[in-house]
């Protein structure tokens, strides 16, 4: 590497950059919850970047790893070979998962996992000869990744608009489950809960049962939103309703899963079992890009005893050093009992926000679990009417987060013009309450900032 730290404005670079600043700040560095720049300036990863470096950076066992496989092979087809470390990372995954889960398919990240679940969920159909189950139901204000099909069941307005013309498949979307904003006057969460199924159940009945395939959704909603979990017995009846009718329940964790709500899968929290779990950010934790996905044992019965073979398929399937980096990433969680630890601490975690936060006039919500945690900003905390959207509020957060060296992940502002702007953290699961109370510190210095910047 050369000694010199590389610094380049946008002019100079060939990048097509993501960064929105002038000169993005080069990463040349990280350890435990920080980040470091070219000038060796310091940054608390509170957010793990988007709820991906669950583990922290610069784990020597993860790195120990990757160079061990590297030295055995780095790359072998998966139309022709298995690997050692994917064989292992499917035995640590499905022992982990809900009962009746055995099988696993590995690809590179969030969106190319829903991808393949969703043809899964198809191969499935198609198999059993059920060809008009093609629709798909998801939830308005969800992501579920930025490839065609991802985006098309994505409800997340903002990013579908551009793509419309591409994104109009066969997807339906119904409401969240979101109790700050949506549940009535005077309605007990469990009458909440029961109304939403009964809508979802409404429209399933709309579409025709027949033509529907699969429900999609995030257990705890993760980028649109802001950590929002679903309410007590919301998918239990969604779980009892999808069964009745045939119709398979997918479970996006991409955000939400491997440990983060300490739980290994979210689902876990609302005490059910979906036909398939797709997850990926946490799983290879940064290290490696990797996603998965987890299908029950009917459904990868009928997938091997089917005519098709499996019909998705990528040329990084299965990635030996993805899959080793991931093994060790979870093996390194597993043994110093983080998912534990991110249960115990997320109470923690939540007094922090309450306390630094709670008591700020914009501050509207506070929720989440473990260490997933969002914040909604409102500009009345009775009326909770949002800051206008398009004063960008969530940007300027973020800017100004950077600023005091604080990696938060805020968004909102375009979601069917009801929801306010919202920061999610999502820290390590290392993180010490020093550092939690830190990062708090500096939302709230960031967010006073941000606000006087748009007036
Ligand atoms: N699903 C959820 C819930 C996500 O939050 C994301 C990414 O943020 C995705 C899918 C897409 O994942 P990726 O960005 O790895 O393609």
């Amino acid at each position: 590497m050369s000694e010199i730290p590389l610094r380049r404005n946008r002019a100079q670079s060939r990048v097509l950059h993501r960064a929105s600043a002038a000169e993005p700040a080069v990463a040349v560095g990280g350890e435990g919850c920080w980040l470091i720049d070219q000038d060796g300036r310091r940054y608390l990863d509170a957010s793990g970047g988007a709820a991906v470096s669950c583990l922290g950076h610069g784990d020597p066992r993860v790195r120990a790893a990757i160079l061990a496989q590297l030295d055995r092979v780095a790359f072998a087809h998966t139309g022709f070979f298995t690997n050692e470390p994917m064989e292992r990372l499917a035995d640590l995954l499905s022992e982990a998962a809900p009962e009746g889960f055995g099988k696993v398919c590995f690809v590179s990240g969030g969106s190319e996992a829903i991808e393949s679940a969703l043809k899964i969920a198809r191969q499935h159909a198609v198999e059993r000869g059920d060809l008009a189950r093609t629709r798909v139901i998801a939830r308005r204000q969800s992501y579920h990744g930025n490839t065609l099909g991802a985006l098309s069941a994505t409800g997340n307005v903002g990013r579908r608009r551009p793509f419309l013309p591409w994104v109009m498949g066969d997807v339906v979307h119904v409401a969240p489950c979101h109790a700050y904003r949506y549940r009535l006057p005077g309605e007990s969460d469990t009458g909440y809960g029961a109304r939403l199924a009964a809508e979802f159940e409404r429209e399933l009945l709309i579409q025709g049962p027949e033509t529907v395939l699969a429900f999609l959704a995030e257990p705890v909603v993760g980028a649109t939103l802001g950590a929002v979990p679903a309410v007590e017995g919301y998918f239990k009846a969604i779980r009892e309703i999808c069964t009745r009718h045939g119709v398979l329940l997918i479970l996006d964790e991409v955000m939400c899963g491997m440990g983060r709500t300490g739980h290994t899968f979210a689902c876990e929290a609302d005490g059910i079992a979906p036909d398939i779990i797709v997850m990926a950010k946490g799983l290879g934790a940064g290290y490696q890009p990797i996603g998965a996905v987890l299908v029950s044992d009917e459904i990868a019965r009928v997938i091997e005893t089917g005519r098709l073979g499996l019909t998705t398929g990528h040329t990084y399937m299965g990635h030996p050093v993805a899959c080793a980096a991931a093994l060790a990433v979870q093996e390194a969680i597993r043994d110093d009992g983080l998912v534990a630890r991110v249960r115990e601490m997320g109470p923690v975690f939540e007094r922090l926000l309450r306390e630094g936060l709670g008591d700020r006039p914009y501050v509207g919500d506070i929720r989440g679990r473990g260490f997933f945690r969002g914040i909604e900003l409102v500009a009345d905390r009775e009326s909770k009417a949002p800051f206008p959207a398009g004063a960008g509020l969530w940007k300027k957060i973020k800017e100004e987060a950077f600023a005091r060296g604080l990696i938060c992940y805020p968004g909102g502002g375009t979601v069917d013009g009801l929801s306010g702007d919202h920061v999610l953290l999502a820290p390590p699961f290392i993180a010490t309450e020093e550092e939690l109370a830190l990062a708090i510190d500096r939302l709230g210095a960031a967010i006073d900032a941000a606000l006087a910047a748009t007036g």
